[in-house]
Parts: structure tokens; sequence; C-alpha cells
């Protein structure tokens, strides 16, 4: 079996589906590994590097497709919406594709994507089961964003982190309110703890205040009745209008009182929770940061543009929308071992196994055969039910993942 990985072609992407260290992993199971040249150049790892893991390198994109029977990719079409389209006449039929392709965000991509008889893996739709952990993309991508998100707050704002007394005075520790305390989160807050930052932060799930106060931060606390936010998965639910209002109306006293402030709330497959208003981003002082990870998804600040730093009022408002990219070794790291705990689940005995009765398998195919294959995505598509349905993921599951139940 050819596994191929290809140069990544989303604009400023510099991470890489698959890293040196793992070819092995996949050689010694018998499938030759080619990969395009220069795909690993910006995440630190040269071609060199992939040849001496006992990787091939192939000189173009068109020779890697051609080969392979499985395809790697950090960025498929549909996270990759204008260059990813290319890849679509070099896709062959039965050809399997791995990678993110924001299902949920794109589903009409994932129609084309069907259409060219591709078989294909949106590794966004991992169940949230203990099993999946190891090959949970999300997660790994939240981890690094969450500590990206810090050290651009810390990068922007006019004073230090820690405080510190010295022969010159006292320095003031930065107050940072992290909102979401999901898994980028928990990262952020643990690290801008270990900058001696003051960190509190706030969840509509009130599960996570152990969570946060395990990791230093306060716990902030609304009066809010949102006792059943969580779902079945543990994601939260979409609140009402009136809960957003008043939980905007509240939050706005704490924001004005913070140095930085993080914003990583996020429904799957819904806009993001609209947190901070303009009026509140107008109590804060001059000089504070806003750094809203929800930038992709409309944003948790009203004054967020995506990849553009906003400054109103001398507030600056950050909006990155691909973080873990800036991190791209580490982030390349992870997100390969992912993949390949993927890939090896989805074989037996060196062949290709796409055993439905797998949740991981099932729950994250979305195009075979031609047709949509999610039963959800269809679903928002307008397309029929598959004739299968013993085949198909339960359209529950999936809506656990909208954010529908
Ligand atoms: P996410 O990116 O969907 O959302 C980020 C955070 O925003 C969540 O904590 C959510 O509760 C919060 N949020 C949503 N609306 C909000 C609002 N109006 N106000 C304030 N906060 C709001 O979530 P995520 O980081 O992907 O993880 C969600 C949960 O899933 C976590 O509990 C995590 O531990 C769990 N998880 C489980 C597994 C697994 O078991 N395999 C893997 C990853 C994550």
């Amino acid at each position: 079996m050819n596994v191929a990985v290809v140069r990544e072609t989303y604009p400023g992407e510099r991470r890489v589906a698959l890293v040196p260290a793992l070819a092995p992993q996949l050689t010694k199971a018998g499938w030759r590994v080619l990969v395009e040249a220069g795909s690993g150049a910006a995440a630190g790892f040269s071609d060199a590097d992939y040849q001496a893991s006992g990787a091939e390198i192939v000189p173009d994109r068109n020779a890697a497709f051609q080969q392979a029977d499985v395809v790697l990719q950090v960025r498929c079409l549909g996270a990759n919406l204008q260059a990813g389209r290319g890849d679509l006449d070099l896709l062959r039929p039965e050809q399997v594709v791995i990678g993110m392709c924001d299902p949920l965000g794109q589903p009409e991509a994932i129609r084309e994507l069907a259409e060219r008889k591709a078989i294909v893996f949106a590794l966004e739709l991992m169940p949230r089961i203990t099993r999946a952990q190891s090959m949970d993309v999300l997660s790994s991508m939240a981890t690094i964003s969450g500590y990206k998100a810090v050290l651009q707050a810390a990068d922007h704002l006019p004073k230090m982190f820690p405080m510190l007394m010295t022969a010159a005075g006292t320095l003031v520790a930065a107050k940072v309110l992290v909102i979401g305390a999901g898994v980028a989160g928990l990262q952020a807050i643990a690290s801008a703890r270990r900058l001696g930052a003051v960190v509190q932060a706030y969840d509509v799930r009130p599960v996570v205040k152990e969570q946060i106060e395990s990791l230093g931060a306060k716990f902030v606390e609304l009066d809010l009745d949102t006792g059943d936010s969580e779902d079945k998965g543990g994601y939260a639910k979409q609140l009402s209008d009136e809960q957003i209002q008043n939980q905007q109306q509240q939050l706005a006293d704490i924001v004005a009182q913070c140095d930085v402030c993080i914003t990583t709330a996020a429904i799957p497959g819904k806009p993001a929770p609209l947190l901070v208003t303009a009026d509140g981003v107008r109590r804060m002082r001059p000089g504070s940061v806003i750094v809203d990870l929800a930038a992709e998804r409309g944003g948790n600040c009203e004054l967020t543009k995506p990849d553009e730093v906003v400054v109103d009022n001398g507030v600056s408002i950050l909006g990155p929308t691909n973080l873990a990219s800036e991190v791209p070794q580490h982030a390349s790291q992870m997100y390969a071992k992912n993949l390949v705990t993927f890939l090896v689940n989805l074989t037996k005995d060196g062949q290709l196994d796409i055993d439905l009765n797998d949740e991981v398998i099932r729950d994250t195919l979305v195009a075979k055969d031609g047709q949509v294959q999610n039963e959800g995505l269809r679903e928002m598509l307008g397309l029929e039910p598959l004739v299968l349905p013993s085949t198909s993921p339960p359209i529950d599951h999936l809506a656990q993942k909208t954010g529908a139940s």
C-alpha cells in the first residue's frame, strides 16, 4: 500500500501531515511512504529527514496522487476552500483521503469530494470516546492554539505577565480572563499561569470549575442557570438569546477589569456565541488585549476581524484563525501521531479495512461510493438517507456534534 503526504496549499499553512519520526511506523507495516518534495520544510523537516527515516521523496503533487492508495493531509478541500479545489482533478475513485475538511462548516465541499468517488475521512468528526483520544486532532490543535494565544497576548500587552518586586519598584501581575475552558481554554489558563499572570476563567459548563481551579485559576461564577449546558458528547449546548444577553452583561464587569481576555467559546457546527460586546471592549483599559480564538466561527467579541489586529479605544483585538500552524513543528508532531494512529486502526494485516462497526471509522467517514456517507451531513445537504442504515452513523450522534441535542 502506498501512503502519500502532500504539501499543504492553504495560504500560510506551515504544518505537515506526517513527521519523519513517524514514517517508520508505516514502513514497518510494509507500506511505501511517499512525500511530495518540500512538504515538511515550513515545519522544519527537510526532504533528507524523511528519506533518512525510510520515506521516498516524489517530485510533485501529481506524482504523489498518482501513486497513492492513501493521501494524508492537514487541510483537505473544505478546510482549504480555494487551493484545495485543485486536488479534485487529481483524485481517483476509491483513493482514500484523510485529513481535516471542516464537514460541519462546509458540507458542500464534502459533496464535491464524494462526486469524485474518493473515500474521505474527516478527522474533525472523531467521536469523543476514550479510545479515540489518541486520534483526536481537534484536541491536539486546540492545545497548541491555547498556548500560542497566551504568547500573542503577552506580546501585544504593554506590561509583563509576572509580578516583580525590584529595586525600581513593584510590577503588578497581569490579570488574565479566559472565557471557555475546553481544551484550548485550559491550555491558555495553564500557559498564562506559567508566565505568572493572575488568571480567572469562565465556562458555561459548571463541570469545568474543578479543572480550572486545579490549574491555579479562579472560576468565575455568573448568576445564570446553565446546569444542563453540556450534551452527551461533553460539548456545550447553545444558550437562548436571553441567556446570552444576560451572560454578556455580567461578563462585561469582569472583562473591564482584566488586562488580557482570551476567548475560546464554541458550539460545534454553530456560529460562536457573542460574549464580549463593543461596549464591553470600550470599558476595558487602553493597552488591554483580547485574543479571540473563535474568530473563524464569527468570533466571541463583536469587534473581532479574522486574522486582523483591530485597535479600538486603545484595546487590541486579535482574531487569529490558524494559530496551530504558528507552532508548526509540535503541531505537526501531534497531528501526525493522531493520523498514524487512525490509519493503523483503519487497516488489518497491512490492508485497508473500512469496518463500519467501528465507531471511530464510521463517524469520520464522510464520502465513499460516490455518496456523502454521514447521515447528519446528508441531512444538512438535503439528501435522502442512505439505504443501508446499518452502516451509517446514527443521526443523534451528529446532532450532539452540531449542538442540536
Ligand atoms: P469547544 O471548542 O467546542 O468549546 C470550547 C469551550 O467553550 C467549551 O468548554 C464550551 O463549554 C465553552 N462554551 C460554549 N459556549 C459558551 C458560552 N456561551 N459561554 C462560555 N463558554 C462557552 O470544546 P472543546 O475544547 O473541544 O471540548 C469540550 C469538552 O469535550 C471538554 O470537556 C473536553 O474535556 C471534552 N473532550 C473530550 C475528549 C474525549 O473524551 N475524547 C476529547 C476532547 C475533549
